[in-house]
């Protein structure tokens, strides 16, 4: 059920359980060796959860370090007073060179024209500039090619402004148990890291492992583990499911804003594609929509929770509202033969009394991952912290 109260402003709203984080945090702390560090990734304003404050919980749970995917991110953390070690996970653009000094943000590399660029406006700030070096073993995304690795740090490491703090690549299928792919790109990890050293180059943090990675793959956490959507209590796949127990800290509730008893026949939202079938149906509306990240390709197709009760979504999914059906005749005698009432709370992913509605039943329902459930759900919605 509901533990905040709707925003004063508007019928609908997100809530993040800042102690699932922190528990979900801790959770992840303990599948790590003495000295192993947790970079908390709060990429995308925290995949949707809200970028600071779910950065101030982590960190204050054992979280040792962020990232973040641009400078603006970056930037947002630091004007929100957090002093922790932020790594901006991919290379920025060139430009952005003093604003990365200028906030004390690691970026990533993978060139050289980008390291001595930085190398050259951290110097002229009297400061040193902190980089990862990201490294490309397989993924086909970002960073330097595996081979590739000293002849770029040759290039530019002489610069007395620069200095590598971490050394990373990222994996494509860490979530797939013996996994040829896997193997394949740390194989190559380690040779990377291994001719780093060689050529007497300090790696700084060696990190690999991302939310999968972490808890399949402990034989890879090196110095450091970067961890995005289990923190969020979300699985990354079912091969993790068995293996720790994590909290959803984002539910998405509203309140209903309109309820009518329709005729048969009555259609319902644009298009009138769906059509009340029978009598003692009641259409209540609810004020999210697509634009909240309430996908259209859900409509008719998904269910949210009020009174105990899963009722089915009929209509159009709109732009800001959408409606929902409540079956009165299919009502078991405990519950209000009566109906629903304007200011009921509706849940649309969370629990409510026994029932839950994952952001994985919303992800298979709209043929995409939990991730971009949850990331979608932050872009407009108000989130309350409880
Ligand atoms: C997003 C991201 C992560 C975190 O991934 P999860 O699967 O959410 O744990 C780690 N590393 C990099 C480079 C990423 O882009």
């Amino acid at each position: 059920m509901a533990k905040a109260e709707a925003p004063q402003t508007r019928w609908a709203w997100v809530e993040i359980d800042l102690a699932a984080l922190r528990r979900n945090t801790r959770a992840f702390k303990s599948l790590l060796a003495r000295g192993v560090r947790l970079m908390a990734v709060v990429k995308a304003d925290a995949y949707g959860h809200g970028a600071i404050p779910c950065a101030q919980a982590m960190l204050s749970a054992g979280a040792d370090q962020l990232a973040v995917s641009t400078v603006d991110e970056g930037v947002e953390l630091r004007a929100g007073g957090i002093t922790a070690p932020i790594l901006v996970l991919s290379e920025p653009p060139v430009e952005s060179v003093d604003v990365l000094v200028e906030y004390d943000l690691m970026p990533s590399v993978s060139t050289g024209d980008f390291a001595l660029a930085f190398g050259e406006a951290a110097a002229s700030a009297d400061k040193i500039g902190r980089y990862h070096l990201a490294i490309d073993t397989g993924m086909t995304r970002t960073g330097v090619s595996w081979s590739e690795v000293c002849d770029l740090r040759s290039f530019f490491d002489f610069h007395r402004g620069l200095e590598c703090a971490g050394t990373f690549t990222h994996f494509a299928t860490a979530d797939v148990v013996s996994d040829w792919d896997f193997t394949l790109q740390l194989k190559r990890f380690d040779e990377a890291v291994g001719a780093l050293r060689e050529a007497a180059f300090d790696p700084g943090l060696v990190h690999c492992d991302n939310t999968p990675g972490t808890i399949l793959h402990p034989e890879c956490h090196y110095d450091m583990v970067r961890v995005g959507i289990g923190l969020y209590g979300l699985h990354p796949a079912h091969t993790t499911v068995p293996r720790i127990d994590l909290e959803p800290a984002m539910s998405v509730r509203a309140k209903v804003t309109r309820v009518v008893w329709p005729e048969v026949g009555d259609g319902v939202s644009y298009g009138m594609d769906y059509r009340v079938p029978r009598r003692n149906i009641q259409i209540a509306t609810i004020p999210i929509g697509y634009a909240d990240g309430l996908s259209r390709t859900l409509s008719g197709n998904t269910s949210v929770l009020v009174r105990g009760m899963r009722c089915r979504q009929v209509g159009n999914i709109c732009m800001d509202q959408c409606m929902f059906a409540v079956d009165v005749n299919s009502a078991r005698a405990y519950r209000p033969v009566s109906g629903i009432e304007v200011g009921d709370v509706v849940t649309i992913m969370g629990s409510d009394g026994a029932d839950t509605i994952t952001a994985d039943e919303i992800a298979a329902q709209r043929g995409t991952i939990n991730y971009e459930v949850v990331c979608d759900f932050g872009l407009r919605l108000e989130k309350i912290y409880v």
